[in-house]
């Protein structure tokens, strides 16, 4: 017999999910995206949000189409959303890999013929194709669109994807006229082009269904959504201790911050393991009852200093919120928004 072992204790970390901004989000995407379904790209376990709590929400907010990047992590979304919502990106590379969507019920996104060959091998099925139109990432090239076997899957999505939608460029009209001819000599139940970024540059864009995923989690990759989306993640950190700094005192490895002045200061549990990398070190805020108190010093691997001077009466065990509204967050760290999202790593109590 095992012992009892107790439950883990809650981490002096969490990540607050605002749940009502994330079904505002998507219902902002599908309003944009005019006559075209609104689906989520919910790969890297929702940008490190969570599958368990995110899927629910955009289910209940009526998505129906949900876009994973690994055989894993379709999985894990069918244990939230019917099999045949999900659509696995990184296509199946092999014939197990064929096999198990056969299996799971999931659509396989076939990116070459012979990913295409493979499936019709396998006994075919229901299937997704992304076609690279110019990012030469993922997918069949144009000179194969029209090889006999293309024709013979049983097409749901025919998609593409834009390299540089969150750019005012050529590129996206380029990729947008090679679309249309795909979508002329290709025969699916339905076409899709875009990203979050994508669904601002106008209704020719929007075929007939969408693909967000940076902008439901509260990323802003073009102005036009900025009025529109609002931040859905927000990471908090429990003080494990304060302590109180005389002038001339220095913090954190390599004392890069010296007191001024006599001060107080807090020990917060986050750190670079946790994705606060330093390069918030001396530039990140945290939130404290409508204060914003500056990161002194060096993040190190588990924790954070931060100047308690504005915030008298916060102590230990209080919560802090991280300044973290992914367009300015990306500004001041020089990380991208998508990094800021996936960075946040496993430590995090989710789900709250
Ligand atoms: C990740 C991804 C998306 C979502 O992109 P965002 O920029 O996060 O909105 C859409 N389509 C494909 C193929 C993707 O890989």
């Amino acid at each position: 017999m095992m012992p009892d072992i107790p439950l883990p204790h809650p981490a002096a970390l969490r990540l607050r999910l605002d749940r009502a901004a994330l079904a505002a989000n998507w219902a902002a995407l599908d309003a944009l995206s005019g006559a075209a379904r609104t689906g989520a790209a919910i790969k890297a376990d929702c940008y490190g949000l969570g599958v368990a709590a995110v899927v629910p929400v955009l289910a209940a907010a009526g998505c129906r189409d949900w876009f994973v990047a690994h055989w894993q992590e379709a999985a894990e979304a069918v244990r939230f959303v019917p099999a045949e919502q999900v659509s696995v990106l990184h296509g199946p590379i092999n014939d197990a890999e064929a096999a198990y969507a056969r299996v799971l019920g999931v659509r396989p996104v076939l990116n070459s013929l012979a990913q295409v060959r493979r499936w019709l091998a396998a006994g075919g099925g229901p299937c997704d194709l992304m076609v690279d139109t110019g990012i030469n990432r993922l997918g069949l090239p144009l000179t194969d669109v029209g090889a006999p076997e293309v024709g013979q899957l049983e097409l749901v999505t025919c998609m593409s994807h834009l390299a540089s939608a969150d750019e005012d460029c050529a590129q996206n009209a380029v990729q947008l006229a090679r679309f249309r001819d795909v979508a002329g000599s290709v025969a699916a139940q339905r076409y899709s082009l875009c990203n979050s970024a994508g669904i601002a540059l106008g209704s020719e864009y929007h075929f007939d269904l969408t693909r967000p995923g940076l902008a439901l989690y509260g990323g802003v990759p073009r102005g036009e959504l900025a009025g529109l989306i609002t931040q859905v993640a927000h990471p908090e950190a429990a003080v494990i201790q304060v302590r109180a700094l005389s002038a001339g005192d220095s913090v954190g490895y390599n004392a890069t911050f010296t007191a001024p002045a006599a001060m107080r200061v807090g020990v917060i549990s986050v750190g670079y393991a946790d994705g606060y990398l330093r390069c918030w070190s001396g530039r990140g805020h945290v939130l404290w009852q409508g204060q914003r108190l500056p990161v002194l010093g060096r993040v190190s691997m588990d924790m954070t200093i931060v100047d308690l001077s504005a915030a008298e009466n916060c102590g230990e065990g209080d919560w802090l919120g991280l300044e973290y509204a992914l367009p300015e967050a990306s500004a001041t760290s020089g990380l991208s928004q998508y990094e800021l999202l996936t960075l946040m790593g496993r430590r995090y109590s989710r789900n709250i």
